[in-house]
């Protein structure tokens, strides 16, 4: 267990930027997170590897999940269905893992209304142009898709105000956006201690405040946006 309380960074950005080979990178390279890995309908792509890059599930197993409430957050984004399952995500932060999720920015909104204390990143590209080339060169789109994103696309860079920190993912500059990420997570530790942050997910408390610190008097958080302890202040997510 680490000496503080774990993170939960969500790292999100418009299709195309570049998100999943800077989390491949972090992998690959051995970051001490836990990587959370999505559900998904979207059939899988040629280099994909099942339970790695996503778990591959139909539309019946995945609407099955919903119900049965074994998704963190979940969305329908370009047509197909995406989800975090809560367990993993659940097991990492109780054994004081840094939980890191890759998500569309309508499921960082999500993220960021059941879990305030959740750190968001927006990966952004250099420009417009940039992402659209992006987007282009790595063909795995149909026609029709690649201009579908495309235009999400634009929508997408405009939530970027509502994040709480930035990377600019800049052409050949993966070390530079991975060393930022690290930053980021860095200060983010820094910032929690003394801060008394319970994660829930639903059972018991998973985490305790850190030692010999004032408690100070914050919300728990609640992942499920359930349950809510009596006398706390409001922490249930807006419905
Ligand atoms: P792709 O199909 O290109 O792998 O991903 C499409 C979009 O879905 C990307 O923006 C990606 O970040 C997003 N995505 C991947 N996993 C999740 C998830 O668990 N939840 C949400 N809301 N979006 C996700």
């Amino acid at each position: 267990m680490s000496s503080t309380t774990p993170l939960l960074i969500v790292v999100s950005g418009p299709s195309g930027v570049g998100k999943d080979a800077l989390l491949c990178q972090m992998k690959d390279l051995g970051y001490p997170y836990f990587f959370a890995v999505t559900a998904t309908t979207r059939p899988q792509r040629p280099g994909e590897t099942d339970g790695v890059d996503y778990h591959f599930i139909t539309e019946a197993k995945f609407t099955d999940m919903i119900e049965r409430g074994e998704l963190l957050e979940w969305a329908n984004v370009y047509g197909n269905l995406y989800g975090i399952p809560k367990k993993p995500v659940e097991q990492a932060l109780v054994e004081g893992k840094d939980v890191i999720v890759r998500i569309d920015v309508q499921g960082a909104a999500t993220i960021k209304r059941i879990a305030p204390h959740a750190s968001l990143i927006f990966v952004s590209p250099p420009s417009m142009e940039e992402l659209q080339r992006r987007l282009r060169e790595r063909k795995t789109e149909s026609p029709a898709d690649l201009e579908l994103r495309l235009k999400i696309a634009q929508r997408e860079m405009e939530t970027l105000p509502s994040f709480d920190y930035v990377v600019v993912s800049q052409k050949d500059g993966m070390d530079v956006a991975i060393s930022q990420i690290e930053a980021i997570i860095t200060a983010e530790k820094c910032r929690r201690r003394g801060l008394r942050f319970t994660v829930r997910l639903g059972g018991e408390p998973l985490n305790a405040e850190p030692w010999n610190l004032e408690p100070i008097d914050l919300p728990e958080v609640f992942l499920d946006g359930k349950e809510k302890i009596p006398g706390a202040a409001s922490n249930q997510p807006a419905q």
